[in-house]
């Protein structure tokens, strides 16, 4: 696999040879797919494994008493020794499977929050969060009567961090932000954030929804409690995903969830649970979606995040300038530090229509709210287009969703 050129660029007509899926016609035009922070497609390297465990059998994981059920138990816990590589998590036991980000953040805001938000505490979270990063912790609040903050941003989109210095209190118990923005791309400065949250000894948790798929995360580096992705958005199945938490925490937390494989002996008096990271897996898994995880980790990580992120940039970029060429398009989130979204509204044509007529030239991009309703609350506007790149875009690409956006609002 060589996805690379000499001088270290990536070879993007190479990579797209993985992904027959982009090169097909929709409405008889060339797809072009820039809805990538929805949802990523996925290499054929992930297909090949998925279908290989469908055709060849699986058995039920860690009940291995039969050939298949061992096999699928290897290939399944390799996952997890694939995700702690890929993260740098000290222990494999810290690599909790969930199905997503959002079971991730619920399983924090249940596990954590009955144990250590009670009556009067707060928890912070940033106005820019997807609605899985403020929902749970809202529900939680509302549970134990503790209270929800939030860290403001500016009318660029970059977060108040300035702002942590009032919000944090002794009641404070713990901080939950995203790395990178699914509406505006801002990255935000999460070192800076958990520096600040550790110098009082509150954990700090990071939605790394829309940063795995774009930047190497080091968890030990980066020194979170707890860390959450989600498996389709970098390249994978869907319904598979992980959390990362630091065992210090992870040991003192209640399961999430109740069932097979979370317990160590169950009797109708008492059930005590089962070791990390089985205490918060309960049931059978997404086994082979997990085996397709593994293989799409291997693809990304084969490339080069570094590389990746270089490349991305350039073309966000490239996408950046050339939009603002089209008349009346107002860009949403213009922080400096901005990754792979350009979310835009234009003066006159409504984002929905905008988004229905770019499909029907091919081109796919994301209309609404993006999940992120404060956002839209905080522009005033009802929702925005978004276009979102991934490394198997091209420049092409971009030419012909400037093309149909000139097109399209022309007929405004
Ligand atoms: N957080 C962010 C920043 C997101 O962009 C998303 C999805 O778009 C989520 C959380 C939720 O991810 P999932 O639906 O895969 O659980």
């Amino acid at each position: 696999m060589i996805h690379c050129t000499e001088d270290m660029a990536l070879d993007i007509q190479t990579i797209r040879k993985d992904f027959p899926v982009l090169d097909q016609k929709v409405y008889n035009k060339p797809l072009v797919y820039l809805d990538n922070a929805a949802t990523t497609q996925r290499p054929i390297q992930v297909e090949e494994v998925v279908s290989q465990y469908y055709h060849n059998g699986t058995g039920n994981i860690h009940r291995a008493s039969h050939f298949l059920s061992d096999k699928s138990t290897m290939a399944f816990e390799n996952c997890r020794d694939i995700i702690q590589n890929f993260l740098n998590a000290k222990h494999r036991e810290e690599i909790i499977f969930t199905k997503g980000t959002t079971e991730a953040i619920n399983l924090v805001a249940q596990g954590f929050g009955e144990v250590f938000v009670g009556e009067g505490d707060e928890v912070i979270v940033s106005e820019m969060e997807h609605h899985s990063n403020i929902v749970p912790w809202q529900l939680l609040c509302d549970r134990n009567n503790a209270t929800l903050k939030v860290i403001p941003f500016d009318d660029n989109g970059v977060l108040m961090v300035d702002k942590l210095d009032e919000l944090i209190t002794e009641k404070t118990k713990i901080i939950s932000v995203t790395y990178i923005s699914n509406v505006l791309g801002t990255i935000n400065p999460v070192r800076e954030i958990i520096a600040k949250a550790h110098q009082h000894s509150i954990p700090v948790m990071i939605d790394a929804a829309q940063a795995v798929q774009h930047t190497p995360i080091d968890v030990q580096e980066l020194d979170c409690d707890f860390l959450a992705f989600s498996g389709h958005k970098i390249y994978g199945p869907t319904g598979t995903g992980a959390l990362y938490g630091k065992k210090e925490w992870l040991e003192k937390m209640k399961p999430y969830q109740g069932g097979g494989e979370m317990i160590e002996r169950v009797s109708f008096k008492e059930t005590s649970f089962n070791q990390l990271p089985y205490k918060f897996e309960a049931g059978t898994p997404n086994i082979i979606g997990f085996i397709g995880l593994a293989e799409a980790i291997k693809y990304v990580t084969a490339i080069g995040l570094e590389a990746i992120a270089a490349y991305e940039e350039e073309l966000l970029h490239y996408a950046t300038s050339e939009l603002l060429k089209v008349d009346g398009i107002r860009i949403i989130g213009t922080s400096p530090n901005k990754s792979s979204v350009i979310s835009f509204i234009h003066e006159k044509a409504h984002h929905y229509d905008l988004g229905m007529l770019l499909d029907k030239l091919g081109i796919a991009i994301r209309t609404g709210r993006h999940c992120a309703d404060p956002i839209a609350d905080h522009f005033d506007i009802s929702g925005s287009a978004r276009a979102s790149v991934s490394f198997y875009n091209t420049k092409e690409d971009i030419d012909l969703f400037i093309a149909a956006m000139k097109r399209v609002v022309q007929m405004f």
